[in-house]
């Protein structure tokens, strides 16, 4: 039989979070060798598990959700999207601007799918989220990175911003808080933002699915609670902040300018009707985790796991010769710095092959976010604080001697 090929529309598209380096830690994992993964942001792999209540619900609700739903969701699991919204300032919307999915992941795809043509450029920062990347460049649109700053909290450069928009700009993804590197956006950058895709009708997606996840003393402020005068796309999920990633039920929400994006909108929604609808039994943890007592606020606050692991990651890696790492204000990840010239590191996958081999434990490189440089990789700091002691140990123990040859 003659080979078969993948598509040529794969050629640009490149996911490293599950990569050659995932390939050699299931490799040895195959093997018996026990590892120490630290490659997604799984909070249930780490007994960081969904409260009671979500999993009562979806189990009370399972024979009425045997058929096909609305296209963009079951109604009350959408009015509760809704409500939620409104407590965060963000007004006129109805539950014909949420759509349900199969994980925002799903939502991530329709957003790019519906609005790029071939060579249309969207603005997604660097380090990305590779998916974002990976949906411009499937959809047939150019992926253009902007700067986050590390020497400014990692916050968006908005004069690369600006440098970077052009008449064939369509968008700009912002992803607050961030993953990979954990910062919160203060208002001025955001306004900044704001300001940028106002004057260049650009569409804004804010990915904003570690809204819960913030640390000490700052505050999420929703994008869509900015402006009425360009559309808003907003990305949020029960992934990580309901800890049940693997159930795949995430939303987006319309708001702002809806009327000049009519056309793109009817574009959205073919698209959700094709998948018929997003999996029924998961949108019944919708109205329950978006009510009432949030667990996750004891999981942030200090004391709370996600809070003592955050300082435990952030000490522990600025205490090793050679690396350093911004503190984290919100999500599950840092995005330390590597001084490349001490250990002699040129290509930053052979570093995480070499410490996965060496040490037992799954990082994803820094190059793997579209960071260009081979300098910095991720750590996610959901394990508890004794396995995540143990695992700054081998760090520390693996670069006190490692030199790249
Ligand atoms: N957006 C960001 C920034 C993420 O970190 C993730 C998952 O890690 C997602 C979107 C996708 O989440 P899900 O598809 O589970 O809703």
């Amino acid at each position: 039989m003659k080979t078969i090929k993948k598509s040529q529309k794969l050629d640009n598209v490149c996911y490293d979070i599950r990569g050659p380096v995932v390939e050699e830690a299931n490799r040895m994992t195959a093997e018996g060798i026990d590892i120490i993964m630290l490659n997604t942001g799984n909070p249930p792999t780490f007994q960081l598990n969904a409260p009671d209540e979500v999993i009562r619900d979806i189990r009370y609700n399972l024979r009425t959700s045997e058929a096909y739903c609305h296209s963009k969701g079951i109604f009350p699991a959408r009015k509760a999207i809704v409500q939620y919204y409104q407590t965060r300032g963000i007004m006129h919307l109805s539950e014909e601007d949420v759509y349900i999915g199969n994980g925002s992941s799903e939502l991530v795809s329709f957003c790019c799918q519906a609005l790029l043509d071939d060579g249309d450029e969207l603005l997604i920062p660097m380090p990305d989220y590779p998916l974002w990347t990976a949906s411009a460049s499937l959809a047939g649109g150019k992926p253009v990175h902007y700067l986050c700053d590390e020497a400014s909290n990692w916050y968006p450069d908005l004069d690369d911003i600006r440098s970077k928009v052009n008449a064939n700009t369509k968008g700009i993804v912002v992803i607050n808080p961030n993953n990979p590197t954990g910062a919160v956006y203060p208002r001025e950058i955001l306004e900044g933002i704001v300001k940028i895709a106002v004057e260049n009708d650009l569409v804004i997606f804010a990915d904003e699915i570690y809204d819960q996840i913030i640390y000490d003393e700052m505050a999420h402020i929703p994008m869509a609670s900015l402006t009425e005068d360009t559309l808003v796309v907003t990305l949020n999920g029960l992934s990580k902040s309901h800890r049940i990633p693997g159930f795949r039920v995430g939303w987006m929400v319309l708001s702002g300018n809806r009327e000049a994006a009519r056309d793109y909108i009817e574009g959205i929604n073919i698209l959700a009707t094709m998948r018929l609808c997003a999996n029924v039994p998961a949108q019944h943890a919708i109205q329950t985790s978006l009510g009432g007592y949030q667990s996750i606020d004891d999981l942030v606050r200090p004391g709370g796991r996600l809070y003592e692991q955050r300082n435990i990651v952030y000490k522990r890696l600025n205490e090793i010769p050679g690396i350093s790492c911004v503190k984290p204000d919100g999500a599950l990840y840092c995005f330390p710095k590597i001084d490349t010239a001490r250990f002699n590191i040129t290509d930053d996958v052979r570093f995480a092959l070499d410490f996965l081999k060496r040490e037992r434990v799954l990082i994803v490189q820094g190059t793997g976010f579209n960071w260009t440089e081979p300098d910095h990789f991720r750590v996610v700091f959901l394990p508890a604080p004794i396995e995540l002691n143990e695992t700054m140990d081998r760090l520390q123990r693996f670069m006190g001697s490692y030199i790249q040859d």
